[in-house]
């Protein structure tokens, strides 16, 4: 085992090994009233640091400890994005409306593959900033696991919120 490496029973690794980090939105990222964020209309109010309602009592929610983990990781120098099935429209209002967007590189809201849109983050990066990110440099997350077997195959390390870690404190002791 290398210096300072920490292993988990599910396979998170301490120490360095990720450079992007990919999140799932609804039941990962945030906890919502109702079925998806697609459905979510704007206009959004913001009714306290980490919660959106709308005008139909739908409302969107940060897991605790998000903005915590954003921090320490952007601090780390690692990139972070979204992969997640929604309709853009919405979805990105309310990650601006929650002031979370600015951690951002491209995130992907679309109705493709998760290890898709993993692909094509990785592309926008390399093109950007000419920095070539391996699958093995992935850390994905998401509360789905029939989403995790097919980003496992592409190469990333992939974990289910709510199974694999319970929170994003739980997450961060792992990446310390
Ligand atoms: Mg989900």
């Amino acid at each position: 085992m290398r210096r300072n490496g920490t292993k988990s029973p599910n396979g998170a690794k301490g120490n360095g090994r990720y450079r992007l980090f990919v999140f799932d939105l609804d039941e990962t990222l945030w906890t919502l009233s109702d079925g998806i964020t697609s459905v979510m209309a704007p206009p959004f109010r913001r009714t306290s640091r980490d919660r959106v309602e709308n005008d139909h009592g739908f409302w969107v929610e940060l897991q605790p400890g998000v903005r915590e983990l954003f921090e320490f990781l952007k601090r780390k120098g690692g990139y972070i994005s979204i992969a997640s099935r929604n309709d853009p429209g919405p979805t990105l209002a309310l990650l601006e409306a929650l002031e979370i967007a600015r951690y951002l590189d491209f995130p992907q809201i679309a109705w493709r593959p998760k290890e898709r849109s993993i692909g094509r983050i990785i592309a926008q990066i390399r093109k950007r900033d000419g920095v070539s990110i391996k699958p093995e440099e992935v850390l994905f997350i998401d509360d789905w696991p029939e989403n995790i077997p097919p980003v496992r195959r592409w190469g990333a390390t992939a974990i289910i919120f709510g199974q694999d870690i319970q929170s994003y404190d739980e997450l961060m002791r792992l990446l310390r």
